[in-house]
């Protein structure tokens, strides 16, 4: 994992991972710069940065706004999927589709929030990574 130094950098230098290598690290509650580093305290707690690598998780104010919208859209996909299967697959009436369905959408929003802040990390680190190279070649 350990790479050449970085003159840039304040901690050891990490080969960057692909696109990819971030978001299956990050997802598998790992640094997604070094892998090595644990992503969360807990379940609805991430770490501020890499005990490893030193890679700040949070780093302003507001910065898991996208995270929020993740886990919105993840969440209204399978809603829009589960409305569809109870319509085209079940005979309940309507207010047994809502009394069903209301609860695994709660269920399936608890599941996916900790994933979503997980991958969240990774779109920043990967996103960062992409503007840094950007603003050295100009
Ligand atoms: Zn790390």
């Amino acid at each position: 994992m350990l790479a050449m130094s970085n003159p840039e950098s304040t901690g050891p230098a990490f080969a960057a991972p692909s696109i990819p290598g971030a978001m299956r690290r990050a997802f598998l509650r790992r640094c997604p710069r070094c892998g090595l580093g644990e992503l969360q305290e807990s379940r609805f707690r991430l770490r501020t940065s890499c005990s490893v690598c030193g890679l700040c998780y949070r780093k302003e104010a507001g910065a898991m706004t996208g995270q929020m919208y993740l886990t919105a859209i993840i969440t209204e996909i399978f809603t829009v999927l589960l409305v569809l299967a109870v319509f085209f697959l079940t005979d309940l009436d309507t207010l047994s589709s809502i009394a069903l369905g209301l609860p695994l959408v709660v269920l399936f929003s608890y599941l996916v929030l900790p994933i979503s802040m997980r991958i969240w990390v990774a779109v920043e680190y990967v996103t960062d990574r992409v503007g840094e190279a950007a603003d050295r070649s100009h």
